[in-house]
């Protein structure tokens, strides 16, 4: 065979240089063996290719590209087709930049509401974040590029991900955070996989066997390659045996030395490095060829994608009176400089230039509206009174007023989590004095994640755009007037407030460990459990129109057990309009502890005005399976189960309940009670006594006692750290105008994650900077308490 031929003229050198990225963006080339070089770029909602200056954050420029709405605006399509159709546009794009692996799309779970990269991913909702992602992929996939599925596993949280733990549950681990991964691994066959910088139970991602082998591989069947996040190695050793096959960017040859040496002393087999070297050749070579179009895509039409998909994402949360659609002529006033200035895409490695942008103020304009623009507030913090002052008269002229609020990039952002789920002071300032001067209130809502909404009882209307992209100003405008009709449905619940969130206590306590004590309560399944009242529950979404369920009927396939799920669906409004069904399966009472209620199956149909149609939904076993942590295996428990379709996690149309056979199983008393009955929050004691052994202790540096793993921030109290991190600031604000401003997100973004970078990670993302020997060598001064060197003046 073709890559076996070529692997058998490598020499062992060879092989290993191939395992790590010959740039920041590409793999290496070997003219000698034909072997050419491929080009790895970010995504996932547009591609992020830089031909000059490269970076992991989205700060140098990039070749534009149409930048689609975000995954957490898209996902609220439900509609796996249109992200199929986004994933092709995407695929073309790259094949005109010639980028042979999409880095995307990312389908961890939305733990917790302040994550800040939550942005970037679909769902709190295993079933559904793997299927879009599924669909994303198989779009992409369509025209010879390959994905890649990221960031695996257990990355939930920005704030100090590069070492932080994730200590989870085997349940919560394999019912809610590697499920997503199963059903797009399966579903969608991604080229390649890519591993998190996190650990889980104390392992790296880049190291462990048990994830990227025994789960990824031999469990679910993945065929592709898998390589790190940029700078995620931990161990190259450990990570060939562990199955990981590329690492991006690159130790300078640091990591290539360690693994000849290891494989020279026996430690290492060479057949693990083969292993990686097929797989990537596969990956090089059928990528490399599919790529060889010379393809030019039609940015015109992939504006056109971005503003259907824009349309179809964004969610109608209330609307009062019929406020919405628009009265034709109304006289609007436009208020809020985010309406101007649009945030219509994340901050950090997804962030793209767009080919065109069209903000709501453009698609007001093209809708012919008559309005007034005022801008309210500003975009950098501080509430301006005369701003507001100013829009509220305008909003007293006006018949309606349309204020735009929402998360700026200084609250959203990769690297960082948010502090709390509340959104700039000014903009609920403006809300509170525009109801005052007008009733007719409608608010749109920008940003990557769910926030408080104290507001909302003051607004009359209220229609949430989350990130929609370039072309989602004009999407705005279609919704409001009524072009469209909003058919998105939430796919993360909006808690009231964040200490109502089950990890509200846990997340980000301390910067070495994320505790998951809430196992398998995220989102809906604790809210909806606990009876915890939400602002806006999980599926919620409403329409211009309305929609009827009837005639559910319920049929178990005698020979397989599948259960054959259907009922219709009308349009009973006035308006023609899509609906979301959404099917959740209730297990009742069991002996083993599960949410009240999961998804399982979900469905957009389009329905004329007055039209009916049936929806159909095949459950297989697995929609009634558990993970049980005893058996190490997926299992059924006998017994009644109920079908609940619904228009959301709270609204229950239609149930009725079927019988299935399996095991009886006897677990109850090993559980606290908590998981069985979750009112209130978890304990340590009560998760200690689920996973069967302690909390492990969190890692914490001393002077005198810092290792590698510590980053610039770890160190602050030795010299040597205040020296680094003294001089990284002012190295970095020279890229920004000379001023380190913490009030700049993109500065503050970059300073965060350059000083929360571990030592050992820091020589594979500096570049040319400091290499390996350097930096254990300042760590020796700093755990001596030594100062740094002085430099030798110049002249
Ligand atoms: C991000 C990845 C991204 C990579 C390359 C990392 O910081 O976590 O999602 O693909 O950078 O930019």
């Amino acid at each position: 065979m073709k890559y076996e031929e070529i692997l058998s003229k490598m020499t062992l050198e060879q092989k290993i240089a191939l395992c790590s990225g010959k740039s920041f963006w590409s793999t290496k080339d070997f003219a000698e063996l034909g072997i050419p070089s491929i080009s790895l770029n970010d995504g996932p909602h547009g591609p992020r290719k830089q031909n000059q200056k490269s970076d992991h954050l989205g700060i140098n420029s990039s070749v534009p590209a149409t930048c689609f709405p975000t995954a957490s605006a898209l996902a609220c399509s439900w509609d796996e087709a249109l992200a199929r159709e986004v994933g092709e546009a995407l695929g073309e794009e790259c094949l005109q930049e010639d980028t042979q692996v999409l880095l995307g799309p990312g389908v961890n779970i939305k733990r917790n509401p302040l994550c800040g990269r939550n942005f970037e991913y679909y769902s709190e909702d295993p079933y559904l974040a793997g299927k879009m992602a599924a669909g994303w992929i198989r779009g992409v996939q369509s025209k010879g590029v390959s994905a890649s599925l990221k960031h695996f596993a257990c990355n939930n949280a920005e704030n100090h991900r590069m070492v932080s733990d994730s200590i989870v549950d085997a349940r919560a681990l394999h019912e809610i955070y590697l499920k997503p991964f199963e059903i797009a691994v399966k579903e969608g066959k991604p080229g390649t996989v890519m591993c998190a910088y996190n650990r889980i139970n104390g392992t790296y991602c880049s190291d462990n066997q048990a994830l990227l082998t025994g789960m990824l591989r031999d469990e679910w069947g993945f065929d592709g390659a898998v390589m790190t996040d940029w700078g995620a190695m931990n161990d190259r050793v450990r990570a060939f045996e562990a199955g990981l096959d590329l690492e991006m960017p690159n130790s300078r040859g640091h990591f290539d030395q360690e693994v000849l040496a290891a494989v020279r002393a026996g430690k290492l087999s060479e057949e693990a490095i083969d292993r990686s070297v097929l797989r990537l050749l596969k990956l090089i070579f059928e990528t490399h060829e599919a790529c060889r179009t010379g393809y030019h895509y039609d940015a015109k039409a992939h504006h056109a994608l971005a503003h259907r998909a824009a349309a179809q994402s964004a969610m109608l949360l209330k609307n009062e009176r019929g406020l919405l659609p628009l009265k034709p002529g109304c006289r609007i006033a436009l208020v809020g400089a985010l309406a101007e200035t649009p945030r219509y895409q994340g901050a950090g490695s997804s962030r793209i230039q767009p080919t065109k942008l069209d903000s709501i103020v453009d698609g007001f304009r093209q809708a012919e509206l008559d309005f007034q623009y005022y801008e309210g507030y500003s975009l950098e913090d501080g509430t301006d009174e005369s701003r507001i002052a100013e829009a509220a008269a305008g909003a007293r002229k006006s018949e309606v007023v349309v204020a735009v609020i929402g998360l700026t990039d200084a609250y959203e952002s990769e690297g960082l989590d948010r502090e709390s789920m509340e959104l700039p002071p000014s903009h609920c300032r403006l809300v509170e004095q525009l109801a005052a001067a007008n009733s007719n209130l409608v608010v749109l809502l920008v940003g990557g994640s769910p926030v408080a909404m104290p507001w909302a009882e003051k607004a009359k209307a209220v229609l949430n755009l989350y990130l929609s992209g370039q072309a989602g100003g004009l999407a705005a405008a279609d919704l409001l007037t009524g072009k469209a009709n909003p058919c998105g449905k939430l796919v993360e619940t909006y808690p009231v407030q964040y200490q109502d969130a089950a990890s509200a206590e846990l997340f980000s306590q301390t910067p070495t460990q994320q505790v998951y004590a809430e196992s398998l309560y995220v989102g809906y399944r604790y809210y909806d459990t606990a009876q915890v009242q939400p602002q806006y529950p999980f599926g919620y979404g409403l329409s211009y129109t309305t929609f009827q369920y009837n005639h559910l009927q319920l049929d178990t396939d005698s020979a397989d057990g599948t259960v054959t799920v259907s009922c219709s669906v009308r349009n009973t409004g006035k308006r023609d309009g899509a609906e979301i069904v959404q099917l959740y399966v209730r297990a009742g009472d069991k002996s083993y502890y599960h949410p009240l209620q999961e998804l399982k199956g979900f469905q957009k149909v389009e329905l004329a005005c007055g039209e009916e149609k049936t929806v159909t939904f095949r459950l297989e076993d697995s929609a009634f399976a558990h993970y049980d942590a005893v058996q190490k295996a997926w299992v059924t428990e006998a017994g009644a189960y109920e079908i609940l379709v619904a228009a959301s996690s709270r609204d229950v149309r239609l149930h009725g309940t079927v019988q299935r056979t399996g095991s009886k199983l006897a677990q109850k008393d090993q559980v606290p009670a908590w998981y069985f009955c979750p009112v209130g929050k978890p304990t340590p004691a009560n998760f200690e006594a689920l996973l069967g052994h302690p909390i492990p202790q969190p890692v914490s540096w001393e002077p005198g006692h810092y290792t590698m793993e510590c980053s610039v921030y770890d160190l602050r109290d030795s010299l040597v750290g205040k020296q680094m991190l003294a001089s990284m600031e002012q190295q970095i604000a020279l890229g920004f105008g000379g001023k380190a401003d913490y009030g700049n997100p993109q500065f503050k973004m970059v300073m965060e994650t350059s000083a929360g970078t571990p030592f050992k990670n820091m020589s594979l993302l500096s570049g040319e900077q400091m290499s390996a020997e350097q930096l254990s060598g300042l760590l020796a001064l700093a755990n001596a308490g030594l100062p740094l060197p002085q430099q030798p003046q110049n002249g």
